[in-house]
Order: C-alpha cells, then sequence, then structure tokens
C-alpha cells in the first residue's frame, strides 16, 4: 500500500523503528525520543513543529519521511453529541471512530480492521464483509484526529478498541497502537481507561497477558451456550466459550478492575430467563461484570431488539445471583454510530476473510 507521496510514514513508529529512522539519518539516538514526543504527546502535524531539533534534521525528515494521520472525509453528528468519524484510507479503504461525549468522562471508539473477518449475525460490520488489518498509524490517527478535534475539556478520555475489526486478529498493529496510547509520554490514557473488546482469539490473548502494560479487557460472549453462541458467532467454532471465559480470567486487569463480559440482547433469541439462567451458570466462579447491549436495529440486521420487560427480567435474574451487570445506553442511534452499527461504505468490495489464528 503506497502513500500519495510515496514515503513512509512517521506516524504509528514506535521507538525502535525511530531509533532506525535517525539511525538512518546519522543522528545520535536521543533524536528517536524527541520525535516520539512530538508525534505521540504534543501531537504535531508537521515536521517543521519540531522545534527542539535542528533545522537540517527536520529537512532531512521531512525529506524521507511523511507525517500524516488518516483523511477525515465525513463527521455525522447526532443529536445526543456523538460524533461518527469516517476515515479514508490510501488504498480507499474507509473506516469508522466514534466520539461519544458524556457528562463525567468522553470517549472515543476505535477501529483496527477495515470492516471484520468474523461475521457475527447482528453486526453490521460483520454483514458487510472484511478489508483488510490497519497499520499502526491509522489506528492511532483516529484517536490524534478526535482528541484534537474536540472542544478542550478537563474530562479524562476514555478510548475503546470496539469499533470496527477484531483487534486480536490484527495483534502487531494493535499492540503497537496500545503502547503508545498507555504511554505517559506518549498519549497518556490510563491503562484503566483503555478497554480493548475481543471475542476471545485464545493465542493472541495469551500473548497480550504478557504485555508490561495491558488495557482493560471485555469479552464479546453474547450466547450463554456453545450452541446458540455457535449460531450467532461463527468463531465459537474455534475458540470455545469455556477456554475464552478461562483465559479472560486469568487475565490481569488494570487496578484489581474486573474483566467485561458484553452480551448483545437480541428480541427472542438470547434474551429470555433461560438464558439468563444460563448465563449465570456459564459465569458461575467467575470475576466479572456483565454489560447487556440491547441490538441496535439496522435494515440489514436479521434481530430485532428486546423488549424492556425482557431487558429487565434478565437484568433481575443476574443481579439476584451477584453478578454486577449494567445496561448499555445506545449513543449515535440516529446516525448509525451505536454498537455494532458501523459498516464498510456501500460499494466497498470485501475480501476473503483471513484464518483466524
Ligand atoms: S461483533 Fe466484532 S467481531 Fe463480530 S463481526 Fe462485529 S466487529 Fe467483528
Amino acid at each position: 500500500m503506497e502513500s500519495p507521496s510515496g514515503k513512509p510514514n512517521l506516524f504509528g513508529l514506535d521507538r525502535a523503528a525511530l531509533s532506525q529512522v535517525v539511525a538512518g539519518l546519522g543522528e545520535p539516538a536521543y533524536r528517536a525520543e524527541q520525535i516520539y514526543l512530538w508525534l505521540y504527546r504534543r501531537r504535531v502535524r508537521t515536521v517543521a513543529e519540531m522545534t527542539d531539533l535542528a533545522k537540517g534534521l527536520r529537512e532531512a525528515l521531512a525529506a524521507a519521511y511523511d507525517l500524516r494521520w488518516p483523511e477525515v472525509v465525513e463527521r455525522r453528528h447526532s443529536r445526543d453529541g456523538t460524533v461518527k468519524y469516517l476515515f479514508r484510507l490510501d488504498d480507499g479503504a474507509t473506516i469508522e471512530s466514534v466520539y461519544i461525549p458524556e457528562d463525567r468522562r468522553r470517549t472515543i471508539c476505535i477501529s483496527t480492521q477495515a470492516g471484520c473477518p468474523l461475521k457475527c449475525a447482528f453486526c453490521l460490520t460483520g454483514i458487510s464483509g472484511y478489508k483488510r488489518n490497519l497499520k499502526p498509524w491509522e489506528i492511532l490517527g483516529q484517536v490524534a484526529t478526535v482528541m484534537a478535534e474536540a472542544p478542550p475539556e478537563p474530562k479524562a478520555w476514555n478510548v475503546v478498541v470496539m469499533g470496527m475489526g477484531e483487534p486480536l486478529l490484527n495483534y502487531e498493529s494493535t499492540v503497537i497502537a496500545l503502547r503508545a496510547l498507555m504511554d505517559p509520554d506518549g498519549f497518556a490514557v490510563a491503562p484503566k481507561k483503555l478497554t480493548l473488546s475481543t471475542v476471545g482469539i485464545l493465542p493472541a490473548l495469551e500473548k497480550l497477558m504478557q504485555e508490561p502494560v495491558r488495557p482493560n479487557l471485555a469479552i464479546s460472549l453474547h450466547a450463554p451456550t456453545k450452541a446458540l453462541r455457535r449460531e450467532l458467532m461463527p468463531i465459537e467454532e474455534r475458540y470455545d466459550i469455556q477456554d475464552v471465559i478461562a483465559a479472560a480470567q486469568r487475565y490481569p486487569i488494570p487496578h484489581g478492575g474486573a474483566v467485561t463480559y458484553e452480551y448483545v440482547l437480541l428480541g427472542g433469541v438470547n434474551d429470555q430467563p433461560t438464558h439468563a439462567r444460563a448465563l449465570v451458570r456459564l459465569l458461575a466462579g467467575a470475576h466479572g461484570k456483565v454489560n447487556l447491549i440491547p441490538l441496535n436495529p439496522a435494515p440489514e440486521i436479521p434481530f430485532a431488539p428486546p423488549s424492556p420487560e425482557a431487558i429487565d427480567e434478565f437484568c433481575r435474574i443476574l443481579s439476584e445471583a451477584r453478578i454486577t451487570v449494567s445496561v448499555r445506553r445506545p449513543r449515535g442511534q440516529d446516525i448509525l454510530a451505536a454498537c455494532g452499527q458501523l459498516h464498510l461504505k456501500r460499494g466497498e468490495v470485501p475480501v476473503p476473510a483471513p484464518v483466524a489464528s
């Protein structure tokens, strides 16, 4: 994938890669750290703004490298303040991110793949197909753009890796992005304010556990039994729900927090009292909380939202079993920015899905 200028992008390079860049230009190693701070802490848009670098070095850098964030082609504003960003990448692929302002916090939901190969039956991203993995600069550029455009408020940022794609199928790029996001010398997002959501790609989840600094973990469960999960989420064929929960229980959550188990409620499909009781049994002995997500309807999604009564009853059964449960309030529904509603732009051609490793 060639950039328009044909030059590599400085944005998205980690410390090791920046060290190679400065070595290649015959500069001392400490220059890499200076450039790192400009890219991820101060987030300048041009090399010319890196004022503690000598003019000659700035010129050499600008001659050999781009400094670019992904191009925003559309911002859709919801009545509730949510903004959905559509980015177009160099190869024409489009991805979406969502900015969600709330009373006490503000959140960015980012994508890690253009589309998604996992084809969960209730998810517009899955239904619309898969294009490719994102590069680190394409992931970090979503955060940089949204942060730069948000009103200057003292509220802490939350970043959730819950947009288009399965982040653990794009492990290398995702981890480079996570490190820069949590780095106090980078974006400085506190690990407990960063959440990675996964269906449970077990080998990658095991690797993530070995990272010295890790984000919060959310597991996309969505069904209480293997049989029903297999119907809704084809990945269940590969990674068993019980094994995923066992691995999640070993995941070291920052600051003693708990794993979140996400469960989209589909009217008449997985929202009945029998399902709630099966979920209680599935999570018996597990430390974690359940986040119920009433389906956000879309014309292409072949399911209905749950009734308010079904949501209440589901919550009651979980609460009585002493499981901490919350119900996610939909945001940005009117602009298709809510969970499961991000999708490839019409007319984009999906590619065959890679085999999940
Ligand atoms: S729910 Fe997540 S993993 Fe499933 S298809 Fe949608 S984006 Fe992919």
